[in-house]
This record gives C-alpha cells, sequence and structure tokens, in this order.
C-alpha cells in the first residue's frame, strides 16, 4: 500500500515512512496534478479538502478530519484495515521516502562518531540524502510513541 499526502499532512506522512510506508509528501497546490500522480504511481489519497471527495478520481481517497496526527494515524489505520508489519518499521528515509539499505560497517568509515561505531552492527543508509541510521535512543522514543497510538 502506497500513499500521497498533501502539504498539511506532514507529521501524518513521516509516521507512516515509520512504519514502512511508501508514502509521497506533496509539496505544490492541490490542484489537478495532485491526483494525477496518485492515479500514476497508484497511491492512496489523504487529505484534509473535503471537496477532493466530488473531483473525478479513480483511485481510493481519505479524507482526514481530525487534527491530531495520532487520531489521524488511528483512522488511517481503521479505515483502511492496515496491518503494519514491525519488520518493517524503519526500512524508510524519514525525509527523502527512499527505501534504506544496509551498510557495513567499514563502509561507514569516519562518517559515524566512534562510539557509535562501537556500540551497533545494524547500520543502514539512505541512497538519496546518504544519511546513515542505526538503533538508538531516538527510534526507541519513536516506538514507544507509536504503540501510544496503536493502542
Ligand atoms: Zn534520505
Amino acid at each position: 500500500m502506497k500513499f500521497l499526502t498533501d502539504p498539511t499532512l506532514g507529521k501524518l506522512a513521516k509516521w507512516l515512512r515509520i512504519l514502512g510506508y511508501d508514502t509521497a509528501y506533496y509539496r505544490g497546490n492541490i490542484d489537478r496534478n495532485f491526483l494525477k500522480k496518485a492515479e500514476k504511481e497508484g497511491r492512496i489519497v489523504l487529505t484534509r479538502k473535503r471537496d477532493m471527495e466530488n473531483r473525478s478520481f479513480s483511485g481510493q481517497m481519505v479524507i482526514i478530519q481530525d487534527d491530531r496526527v495520532q487520531d489521524q494515524m488511528r483512522d488511517v489505520i481503521r479505515k483502511l484495515s492496515l496491518t503494519p508489519d514491525p519488520d518493517r518499521t524503519f526500512t524508510i528515509c524519514l525525509r527523502c521516502n527512499e527505501a534504506l539499505k544496509r551498510i557495513s560497517r567499514d563502509e561507514i568509515g569516519e562518517i559515524v562518531p566512534g562510539y557509535v561505531l562501537r556500540n551497533h552492527k545494524d547500520f543502514k543508509i539512505c541512497p538519496r540524502c546518504k544519511g546513515i541510521f542505526w538503533p538508538g535512543t531516538h527510534r526507541d522514543n519513536m516506538l514507544g510513541e507509536l504503540n501510544e497510538m496503536l493502542r
């Protein structure tokens, strides 16, 4: 399942990426190209604009009504009967929406501080922004928040 969110749903897009869903975040004005992109790429549209329902669109769409991202997530999960796969969490770059690739400690070299290299072995890299990611406190905090959300 792939998604396209409108420009007001950046946080929701981030959380869907954390769960491992390919989620494009639309930056431009919400015009015909917004729905065209979703149709072309087979993405489910997530939008706060209620009048979108009246436009001609062959794909699937969820109108988001909640303001808090926690409620938005619950709503999307319920309406689309999503069953997030725990193995897919943190497999996508939160910034670029690119699938992360495994990278060995040797390949990382000096990009990452020494103490991190010594204490972790599971590293991933984003092919686009070249960001390096590893399981850490930040990730544990996000998982905690996520569990709250999904409860
Ligand atoms: Zn990236």
